[in-house]
């Protein structure tokens, strides 16, 4: 447990930036070497050209003390107006390349950071469970109990393992998913695999006293990875309950319109903000209401995995809701 938390806060999201400083200023040095490289050659070259011709000239044409002088200065001139502006152009180069390792390197920085915030975040979901685990088990030790009170705690310490499970199962599905590439890629009934996922959810609906209806047109079929939507189906069905009054409704409806699927999960349930609904696909957001750890809470990795697929799929996912009255989330599929 210590070891966990050590770790969430190493990982934490405030932390230093000196990495990315550290980047910019060396991809500014080497920047900046190779401005310096390539104006010594050109100024070497210049030079080097200008006093060879001059010195043939001279030595072709005008003989006189004074000419040789003049040619001393112009050379000497030459030089310093070398120099100088090797020097100027040295400095602009400074200012440019650093201005440029930064545009080049922050979009890196922007998914190292989104990185170590996924990291922090899993951490912390992990520790929870693992907490209610250890403070169990603790107090379950402590003395002698009864028969009841062993089985309550077998009881309970299986569904915080299946919140392990869950969360890591969501964990590899979004960790092999960053490639943003569907494999296995067929075609399938989508009203089959609707239906399907309706009567798979019903006895989890029953048990929190809710009832799911549905109204599936038949023989929409969709190109695509079928275990990914099965996945889709039953996370937007999971929250439809998980998020629902007792004796809630849950209505899935599948049509055909303009040459694509519409797919819409409605439920009667809590609702969402205003203030929420901008964030509820990114990883591991949970609106306030959802926040406060309960058996029943998820990990706020259900919505992210919803919007993964939707994207894989080349669809498109909208949510309608009110507080205290419901939810409607829609995919749009495209058909080919
Ligand atoms: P979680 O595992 O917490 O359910 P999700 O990514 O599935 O994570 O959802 C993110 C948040 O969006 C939830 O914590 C919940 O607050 C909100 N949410 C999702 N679906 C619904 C819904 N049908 N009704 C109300 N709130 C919802």
């Amino acid at each position: 447990m210590k070891h966990i938390s050590k770790q969430s806060e190493v990982l934490g999201i405030n932390s230093n930036h000196n990495e990315f400083k550290k980047a910019v200023l060396r991809l500014t040095l080497y920047y900046t070497a190779g401005v310096f490289i390539i104006l010594s050659l050109f100024s070497f070259l210049i030079y080097g050209l200008f006093v060879t011709r001059y010195d043939r000239t001279f030595h072709e044409g005008v003989h006189s003390e004074n000419a040789e002088t003049i040619g001393d200065e112009i050379k000497e001139n030459l030089l310093h107006i070398l120099i100088v502006s090797d020097l100027t152009l040295l400095v602009i180069a400074v200012f440019v390349s650093y201005g440029l390792s930064r545009k080049t390197l922050s979009p890196l920085e922007e998914v190292y950071q989104k990185q170590k915030r996924f990291i922090a975040n899993a951490a912390h979901e992990l520790r929870t469970p693992l907490a209610v685990l250890k403070a169990g088990g603790q107090l379950i030790a402590e003395k002698e109990r009864s028969s009841d009170e062993y089985k309550k705690f077998v009881h309970e310490s299986l569904e915080e393992v299946g919140r392990l499970i869950d969360l890591s199962n969501d964990l590899l599905f979004l960790a092999q998913n960053t490639s943003h590439s569907i494999g296995d890629v067929q075609l399938f009934y989508l009203s089959e695999t609707c239906l399907k996922q309706c009567l798979h959810i019903a006895p989890y609906a029953e048990m929190k006293s809710n009832v799911v209806e549905s109204d599936i047109a038949p023989d929409i079929s969709l190109r695509g990875k079928q275990s990914d939507i099965e996945r889709l189906i039953l996370n937007l069905l999971k929250n439809a309950i998980d998020y629902n009054h007792a004796q809630g409704t849950v209505l899935v409806t599948l049509v055909k319109k303009s040459g694509k699927a519409v797919l819409s999960v409605q439920d009667s349930g809590i609702g969402i903000s205003s203030k929420d609904l901008p964030y509820i696909f990114e990883r591991f957001y949970k609106a306030d209401t959802a926040r406060t750890y309960n058996k029943n809470s998820g990990t706020g990795l259900g919505l992210a995995i919803v919007s993964d697929i939707v994207r894989e799929h080349g669809a498109t996912i909208a949510v309608e809701s009110e507080l205290g009255k419901g939810s409607r989330f829609e995919v749009t599929f495209p058909l080919v």
